[in-house]
Parts: structure tokens; sequence; C-alpha cells
């Protein structure tokens, strides 16, 4: 499952930075996700919980923020909200289009009570 990768992945980042500041514990971790990134909230909210256990995040709330497709039209530039990659650009009609927002997976803030 892809999703477990990505829950390891964001662990591993959590616990660079909880050496680096000297943290024991995080309180709370806010991801960013986009509605292109092929990931299933439901299934990476059930990695975390396993993969979280005995590190810096076990405990820790997880709050998701969604961040909507974009792309930008190759024809006009004009840009336009997407929901996948084969969207015809609405303005011009042109195929050909590049995404600006919605395949990122970034890991926004890292909370911890003092
Ligand atoms: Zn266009």
């Amino acid at each position: 499952m892809h999703e477990v990768s990505i829950a390891e992945s964001i662990v591993d980042i959590a616990r660079d930075y909880a050496g680096r500041e000297n943290v024991p514990l995080f309180s709370a971790i806010e991801l960013q996700i986009g509605t292109l990134s092929g990931i299933e909230i439901e299934a990476l909210m059930f990695a975390m919980d396993v993969v979280c256990r005995g590190t810096v995040l076990e405990g820790a709330e997880i709050r998701i923020q969604s961040v909507a497709g974009r792309a930008r039209c190759e024809g006009c530039n004009f840009e336009f909200p997407v929901e996948d990659q084969f969207s015809p650009c609405p303005a011009c009609g042109e195929l050909r289009s590049s995404i600006i927002s919605g395949e990122e997976l970034r890991v926004s803030s890292l909370l911890f009570s003092e």
C-alpha cells in the first residue's frame, strides 16, 4: 500500500525535525494534500495510526488541509480548477494544460506543547 510509505516518510520528516529541535513528542501535525495527488486520506490516516506508534508522532492530532487542483492552459494561459489531469480548458478547449496546484503532499507544520 502506497499510503504506508507516505506515512513513513512523514514520520521521518517529524523525526528529523525532533532531533534538530530537541522535541520529545509532537501534539499535532498539519499536512497539505492535493486533490490530484492520488492519496486516499482514509488510507493515509489508517497508515499514520499504525506507523506513528512509538515515534515522536504517537498520539499527535493529524490535521489535513486539502489543496484543490488547478491547471493553466498551454494554449491561452487561462487558469482553471481541475478534478483530474485530463480536463480540457474551459476557455478555449485546449487539452494540454499544466497542473499548478493539487499534486502536493507537504508537512505544513508540526506542533508541540512546551
Ligand atoms: Zn485555453
